[in-house]
């Protein structure tokens, strides 16, 4: 039996999809390489057990065989890469939160995270956005503004006084890294260790500039504009590249990650990339027919009650619900009737209803 899925994602095994849809986001981002800490290994690991657990079909399959794929079809089980590669390895944006751009950093392309000797990265920071309901569907930018270690603006991150030059770092001839020589109990032994002057550049400012002290990054306000894509759902988290925190002495910037909170609305709810809603009308309306007005994404909109209609009838209005976050579909609304009963009746009412009561029945009701 290959590895537990289950145990891998932290989940008993009669979990339900949102459940595991959950601890796949934790965990994904808890291990996503780019983050501290991160570990690429577990990241994989991670996305192979919910590309299996988050699929009816595989999950059952994977209960039932104790692998997603018998007979060794689906590419999945060796190489991720591999698997990827061929289409058999994917990973659901929407789950992962919005984070479209993890391909580039998990599955080569974009940048390279060993880029340059020793060259350090910034720390990936978080914020949190609230959007309206609406703006969730029609997307939304909003401005964040927040303190944070950014480029240094009077070096520009090489920590050089302006005008001064660059030069090979005397601790270790430009080499980036010094040989330290130890003693033990089992001999002497050298270990190469990152040169604490240069901090592994190898180069270093002659004068340090006045700004930052040569550490190349400022605490600064900064302004931020971030478009937040319509179709976002509550929870999903954007990632913008380098627009964490600065790294000492230039480098790479860490990550931004937005996560967004959808409040919720009063009339409408979200399932999937369909809208909900539910509408209550008299007994009298649900017998004979009648025009309602209903809230929509887009506004209100007359749907029709053919006469007879029953409670929980449901009535779709096509593509009125979220468009999808890659925006290649549109979800549906959904709208379901409440047929309601009245407690008090006023004399004439009564008296109808007794009518109606009384009247020969032609097979409609009983
Ligand atoms: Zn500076
Ligand atoms: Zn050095």
């Amino acid at each position: 039996m290959p590895d537990n899925y289950y145990k891998i994602l932290g989940v008993e095994k009669t979990a339900t999809q949102e459940e595991i849809k959950k601890a796949y986001r934790k965990k994904a981002h808890k291990h996503h390489p780019d983050k501290k800490g991160g570990d690429e290994e577990e990241f994989k690991k991670v996305s192979g057990a919910y590309e299996v657990l988050s699929d009816k079909q595989k999950r059952a399959q994977y209960d039932q065989f104790g692998s997603a794929a018998p007979g060794g079809s689906g590419g999945f089980g060796g190489d991720p890469y591999g698997g990827f590669s061929q289409g058999g390895f994917t990973i659901n944006m929407d789950d992962l939160g919005g984070m479209g751009d993890i391909f580039e950093s998990v599955f080569g392309g974009g940048r390279s995270r060993q880029a340059g000797r020793g060259r350090s990265r910034g720390h990936d920071i978080e914020t949190d956005i609230e959007i309206s309901f609406l703006e969730s569907a029609t997307g939304v930018e909003r401005t964040i503004e927040h303190r944070i270690f950014d480029v240094c603006s009077t070096c520009h991150g090489n920590g050089a006084k302006p005008g001064t030059p660059i030069i090979n770092c005397k601790t270790c001839n430009g080499q980036g890294s010094v040989v330290k020589n130890h003693q033990t109990p089992f001999g002497a032994f050298s270990q190469r260790a990152v040169c604490q002057t240069c901090r592994g550049e190898g180069k270093i400012a002659e004068t340090a500039c006045e700004t930052c002290s040569g550490d190349g990054r400022e605490k600064t306000n900064r302004k931020l504009t971030v478009n937040i894509p319509a179709g976002i759902a509550d929870g999903q988290s954007i990632r913008l590249s380098g627009k964490g925190e600065a790294p000492v002495k230039g480098g790479m910037p860490g990550d931004l990650y937005v996560h967004v909170h959808v409040r919720p609305d009063k009339v409408l709810a979200r399932d999937a990339d369909n809208v909900r809603s539910r509408v209550n009308i008299s007994f009298v309306d649900a017998i004979l027919g009648t025009k309602l007005e209903v809230t929509t994404l887009h506004g209100n909109k007359v749907i029709t009650i053919p006469a007879g209609t029953q409670p929980g009838t449901n009535f779709k209005l096509f593509g009125e619900g979220f468009p999808s976050l890659q925006g290649l579909s549109t979800g549906d609304h959904i709208v379901t009737i409440a047929v309601e009963i009245p407690k008090k009746l006023s004399r004439k009412q009564k008296e109808l209803l007794e009518e109606f009561r009384a009247a020969p029945k032609k097979g409609m009701f009983f």
